[in-house]
């Protein structure tokens, strides 16, 4: 290997070869070849053939080996939650959550597609006096999938799963932060189909992304970044390929006075830092009502105050993984702070880089930076309102639109209906990431389609109408 890497966690494209490394230590943990553009013509032709042999499987056969593909890996779990941790950084606790949501969302997928996809005879229109009427959820065919670092098995398998499930074969490219993670579970597929590369996985970095999209998949499926998903779309507007985005979000909670306040900073505490902070349905803004205001916040430093930041697999937060979101962080809590904002817990000396402790901070601006763009950290704005009107007011002012959540109990489904998210976890915190049957998506600049549930599996697949004369 002739790349050397410089800093911790910030993996090397050199000579044909990425590199993978520890955030903390730097130990590289994996090298893989950079697929160029004839790598993906190659991987895109032979998954097209797999793809027709898988799907004359059926779902029956596809229910089957995506089965087996959870089975291989939750016997092996271990082996991945400590990939997990030594590529991405991520505690231990972290990553077993991780993998078994992941797991749930395959089984869902491998269980439901059947029922969600197949021909199925249509009623209830006067037309069908003359007419029969099918309609079935046919694949798209190859689908190109990238991936991000942060839920590097989670994310990726919301695409992976309902894909395959719905019969399309895959091209998967995964964040160059965390090859080796996806390169271990797209191996456990190969022992379970064995027979066709249905789901083949290509490494590099944006610029393998962006060939990827070129390469002629029938259908993409991103999740990342905003500004990446943004050119993506764009060169998909070039070809008119379909394209599925899941990208950033600055996700609010809101505490309504008559909340269960210890249940609500148990949960807020799990919210805004579960992962460092690195989620895109991270809470990173708190909307508290002012008579429990004060109540909420003493709750809540006291919980955070106790949490563990370390390199180590038991720690509460882990590393941030990727070392240049730490200067994003470190800004973000400067124009909160450097405009009248207060650091109740962290504050500017929690930027200890590779790790970044707690922070939480009061009396910010409303467009300070802290509130107005994704921070991707383990940072948290706690905003008191005046009532539940201000704070969903103040929770849509945002050009994202991810998830969110309503800590009350007269008026807590309503405001949850009320907030501009796709998705709203009432009385918890990321509850929906890891239902089966629920959506996962988001509005604005949180992206376009839906993974999860029968809208994931519809999302790829092209519905396709048959009439019949009688
Ligand atoms: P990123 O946009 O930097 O990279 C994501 C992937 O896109 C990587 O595989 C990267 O190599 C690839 N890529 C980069 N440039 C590309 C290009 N021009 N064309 C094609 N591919 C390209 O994002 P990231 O830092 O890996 O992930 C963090 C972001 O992902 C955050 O904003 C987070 O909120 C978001 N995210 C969203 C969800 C969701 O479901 N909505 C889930 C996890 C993470």
């Amino acid at each position: 290997m002739s790349a050397v890497p410089l800093i911790p966690g910030v993996p090397v494209i050199e000579d044909g070869t990425l590199t993978s490394t520890n955030p903390v230590t730097g130990a590289v943990v994996g090298t893989f070849p950079v697929a160029g553009a004839e790598d993906l013509a190659a991987a895109v032709a032979g998954a097209r053939e797999a793809g027709a042999w898988w799907r004359r499987l059926g779902f029956d056969g596809r229910r089957e080996r995506l089965l087996r593909w959870a089975g291989a890996i939750a016997r092996r779990l271990p082996e991945l939650t400590a990939l997990m941790h030594a590529e991405g950084g991520k505690p231990v606790a972290d990553a077993t959550v991780e993998a078994a949501a992941a797991l749930e969302h395959l089984a869902w997928a491998a269980k439901n597609a059947r029922r969600v996809l197949r021909l199925r005879r249509q009623r209830g229109s006067i037309m069908l006096a003359e007419f029969s009427a099918w309609l079935e959820y046919q694949p798209y065919g190859v689908v190109g999938v990238i991936g991000p670092w942060n839920y590097p098995i989670h994310t990726p398998m919301g695409s992976l799963a309902y894909a395959l499930a719905a019969g399309n074969a895959v091209v998967f490219k995964p964040s160059e932060y965390t090859p080796a993670i996806a390169d271990w579970y797209v191996q456990r597929f190969a022992e379970v189909v064995p027979e066709q590369p249905v789901l083949q996985i290509v490494f590099g970095g944006g610029e393998t992304g962006a060939a990827l999209v070129a390469s002629g998949v029938d259908k993409v499926a991103f999740t990342g970044s905003t500004a990446t998903g943004k050119k993506i779309m764009a060169a998909c507007a070039e070809t008119l390929t379909p394209v599925l985005l899941e990208c950033g979000g600055k996700d609010a909670m809101i505490v309504d006075s008559d909340a269960d306040l210890d249940a609500a900073a148990d949960a807020c505490c799990w919210g805004a830092l579960t992962n460092a902070g690195q989620a895109c349905v991270s809470i990173e803004r708190a909307y508290v009502v002012a008579p429990v205001y004060d109540a909420f916040l003493d709750k809540l430093v006291g919980r955070v105050s106790k949490l563990r930041v370390g390199g180590d697999a038991d720690a509460d937060l882990g590393p941030i993984t990727m070392p240049g979101q730490i200067d994003i962080i470190a800004r973000h809590i400067d124009d909160a702070l450097s405009r009248g904002g207060r650091a109740v817990v962290g504050g500017r000396e929690a930027v200890q880089p590779p790790f970044v402790h707690p922070t939480i901070l009061v009396d910010v601006p409303q467009d300070s930076t802290a509130i107005t763009e994704e921070t991707f950290g383990p940072t948290l704005t706690v905003t008191k309102v005046a009532d539940a009107d201000e704070a969903v007011r103040l929770a849509n002012a945002t050009s994202y639109g991810l998830g969110g959540a309503v800590f009350g109990r007269a008026r807590a489904l309503s405001l949850a209906r009320r907030m501009r998210s796709g998705m709203t976890a009432v009385n918890g915190t990321l509850s929906f990431a890891g239902m089966g049957s629920l959506p996962f998506g988001g509005t604005g600049d949180s992206g376009i389609g839906r993974i999860h549930g029968a809208d994931g599996l519809r999302e790829f697949a092209r519905p396709k109408a048959i009439t019949k004369r009688r």
